[in-house]
C-alpha cells in the first residue's frame, strides 16, 4: 500500500523545501522503505526547458530526459534513486493533459472546469508515479508559498487526496520563522497564519518544520502547537545548516522519520541509522585541505547578487568527488565575459587547482570561455569540459592547433565553413520550425569508451550511459584532423557514431564531455570523471 506525504510551504519562498523534501526520503529510505518524490511545479511551462537558469535555476535533466526544476537533482542526490518524467508535474502538463482529452471527447460531453478536473489530473499523475515505481512512499512537494493563486489548484488536490484517503496521507507545512534583529525573539505569528491559509483551503497540516536561523526553543514549539493545532512531537526544528547533507540528520534528533511512521501505524523495515551520511558529514566538517576550482560562466550575475543556483549539480559534484579525498572544496566564480575585457586577467587562472567550463547557451561570453581553455591546455592546468564547455575545447584546439582559424560552432555563426560544431539534420528542422521546447537530445544515451583513456580508467568500464541536453555536436567531417593533432576522441556514442568525450594526451588532466556527469553523481558515489579531475587537482596542489 502507498503512503502519500504532501509538503507545502509558509511565509516565503527560498526556504529550502526542496532539500527538505529530499531529507525526509532520504530518512525513511534509511527505515527501509521504497521512496519517491515529485515536484510539483506552478508554471504554465509545461517543463522547465524553456526557462532561463538565471531566473529558475539549473535545469537539471531526468535519465528519460524531461527538462525539470532542480529540486529532482536534490532529489535523486539524497534518496539515491533514478527519477523520470512521472516525478514532475507542472501547471502547464496537467492542463495540456485536460485539454487534449477534452478535444478527445474524453469528459463525454460534460463541462470541463478549472475544479474539479485540474485537480483530477494531479491526483492522476501523482497515482501513477506511485504505480510505476511502487513506491512504499510518495512525497509530493507543492511549489510556491501557501496564500498564492498559482498553486491553490494543487493544495485542492492534496485535499480532495486526503478526504478520500486520511490514513494514508500526511500533510507537512514548511514554514519560516524570523527573527527580526530589532526584536531579539522568534517569531511564530507569520507561521500561524500560514496555517490560517492551508485551513482555509480545507487543510489541516500533520506536522510542521519549522525553518530558522536556530534550533526552535521550547516555548516556541509550544505556541506553535497551540495556535497551529498539531501536537508538540509534530512540531520539528530545521535550522540553518552548514552543509544540506546535514538536514536528515537533523530532522532526526527531533525523531521526524519515528513521528510519521507512527502516524501512518508503521514499524520501520530495519535500523534507520543513516550511518554512511554520519561518516560523510563528519568529512564535510573537519576536511581542513583545500582543493581549488575555478568555474568559468555567464549565469550567476544578477544586479548586485552572486547567483549560483543554475549550476547546482556541478556544485554538489564537485563537493561529492572532494569529500572522496576528504578535501575542502573550494568554488570561485569566474566571469568568463571579464577575460574577453581583460586577457591579461587569465594568467590570474593558475592560482586555481583545476577549472571548469560548465554548459551554456548562446554566444554571450563565449570568446573568453575559448581563451580560458586555451590558456588551461597551454599552462598545464587540469581542465574539464561539460557540454559547451567540451564543444568550445574543440574550437580551441581547432583554432590553435589545427590552424582552422575560423573555427566556430553553427550556434554562433551558422554561415561559416570551418564550424566544427555543427547542427544534425533532424534538429535543423527543429530549428526551422521553432519547436524549441524538450527537443534537444535530451537524456541518457549510450558511450563506448576507448581502452586507455583518462576516461576508461574513471570509469573501468567501456560502455557507459550518460545525460544529455544539448543540440550541436562535434562535425565528424573534422574528426580525422582534431584526431591527427592530438585529441583522443575517448567516448563515441555508437548508435550515431556522436563524440562524446576528448581528451588531450600529455595533459595532466584535460578531458571534455559532451553530455553533462554532474547530474549521476551523488554524495556518497561520486561521478567517476569529477572524482579523476579533483585527483588531477589534488595533485597539482602538492607540487
Ligand atoms: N549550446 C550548446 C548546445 O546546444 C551546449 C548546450 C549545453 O551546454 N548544455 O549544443
Amino acid at each position: 500500500m502507498t503512503r502519500y506525504i504532501f509538503v507545502a510551504g509558509g511565509v516565503m519562498s527560498g526556504i529550502g523545501k526542496g532539500v527538505a523534501v529530499a531529507g525526509i526520503g532520504k530518512i525513511l529510505k534509511s527505515y527501509g522503505f521504497r521512496v519517491t518524490a515529485i515536484k510539483i511545479d506552478p508554471y504554465v511551462n509545461v517543463d522547465a526547458g524553456t526557462m532561463n537558469p538565471i531566473e529558475h535555476g539549473e535545469i537539471f535533466v531526468t535519465a528519460d530526459g524531461t527538462e525539470c526544476d532542480q529540486d529532482l537533482g536534490n532529489y535523486e542526490r539524497f534518496i539515491d534513486e533514478d527519477l523520470s518524467t512521472l516525478n514532475y508535474i507542472t501547471t502547464g502538463r496537467v492542463y495540456q493533459a485536460v485539454i487534449e482529452r477534452e478535444r478527445n471527447l474524453g469528459y463525454g460531453g460534460k463541462c470541463v472546469e478549472v475544479v474539479p478536473h485540474i485537480p483530477e489530473e494531479v491526483i492522476l499523475r501523482i497515482k501513477k508515479a506511485a504505480r510505476a515505481t511502487r513506491a512504499d512512499f510518495v512525497l509530493i512537494e507543492i511549489g510556491g508559498t501557501v496564500g498564492e493563486y498559482q498553486n491553490s489548484l494543487f493544495l485542492e488536490a492534496a485535499r480532495m487526496m486526503k478526504m478520500n484517503m486520511s490514513g494514508n496521507l500526511l500533510f507537512i507545512l514548511i514554514s519560516y520563522l524570523p527573527v527580526p534583529r530589532m526584536v531579539g525573539e522568534m517569531k511564530t505569528k507569520p507561521t500561524q497564519q500560514a496555517v490560517r491559509w492551508l485551513n482555509m483551503a480545507g487543510i489541516q497540516p500533520d506536522m510542521i518544520l519549522a525553518r530558522s536561523v536556530v534550533p526552535l526553543d521550547k516555548p516556541r514549539k509550544r505556541k506553535i502547537s497551540v495556535f497551529c493545532n498539531v501536537s508538540k512531537e509534530d512540531v520539528i526544528s530545521a535550522p540553518d545548516v552548514k552543509s544540506i547533507y546535514e538536514i536528515p540528520l537533523n530532522f532526526e534528533k527531533d525523531r521526524m522519520g519515528d513521528r510519521i511512521l507512527k502516524k501512518f501505524g508503521l514499524r520501520p523495515k530495519k535500523k534507520g541509522n543513516m550511518r554512511d551520511w554520519k561518516k560523510l558529514v563528519n568529512i564535510i566538517r573537519t576536511a581542513k585541505k583545500p582543493v581549488k576550482i575555478g568555474i568559468v560562466g555567464k549565469y550567476f550575475e544578477t544586479g548586485n547578487f552572486t547567483l549560483t543556483d543554475s549550476y547546482i549539480s556541478i556544485i554538489e559534484a564537485i563537493k561529492h568527488a572532494s569529500w572522496s579525498f576528504k578535501r575542502k572544496p573550494e568554488i570561485y566564480w569566474l566571469s568568463s565575459e571579464d577575460y574577453e575585457k581583460n586577457p591579461r586577467l587569465l594568467k590570474g587562472l593558475k592560482e586555481y587547482d583545476g577549472i571548469i567550463v560548465p554548459g551554456g547557451f548562446g554566444v554571450r561570453g563565449i570568446e573568453g570561455k575559448i581563451k580560458t581553455i586555451q590558456f588551461c591546455r597551454k599552462n598545464k592546468i587540469p581542465y574539464f569540459g561539460l557540454c559547451l564547455g567540451m564543444q568550445l575545447a574543440v574550437i580551441e584546439f581547432a583554432r590553435n592547433v589545427c590552424g582552422l582559424r575560423r573555427a566556430n560552432s553553427a550556434e554562433f555563426n551558422s554561415k561559416c565553413k570551418e564550424n566544427v560544431i555543427d547542427v544534425m539534420p533532424d534538429q535543423n528542422i527543429l530549428l526551422k520550425e521553432k519547436r524549441y521546447g524538450g527537443t534537444m537530445r535530451l537524456g541518457d544515451y549510450k558511450c563506448r569508451i576507448k581502452p586507455g583513456t583518462i576516461s576508461h580508467k574513471a570509469y573501468k568500464s567501456s560502455n557507459i550511459f550518460e545525460r544529455h541536453r544539448h543540440r550541436y555536436e562535434v562535425n565528424n567531417a573534422f574528426r580525422s584532423i582534431l584526431e591527427k593533432r592530438g585529441i583522443v576522441v575517448a567516448g563515441v556514442n555508437p548508435e550515431r557514431d556522436l563524440v562524446e568525450i576528448i581528451e588531450i594526451k600529455g595533459h595532466p588532466f584535460f578531458v571534455a564531455t559532451q553530455f553533462h556527469p554532474e547530474f549521476k553523481s551523488r554524495p556518497t558515489k561520486p561521478h567517476p570523471l569529477f572524482r579523476e579531475f579533483i585527483r588531477a587537482c589534488s595533485r597539482r596542489q602538492s607540487h
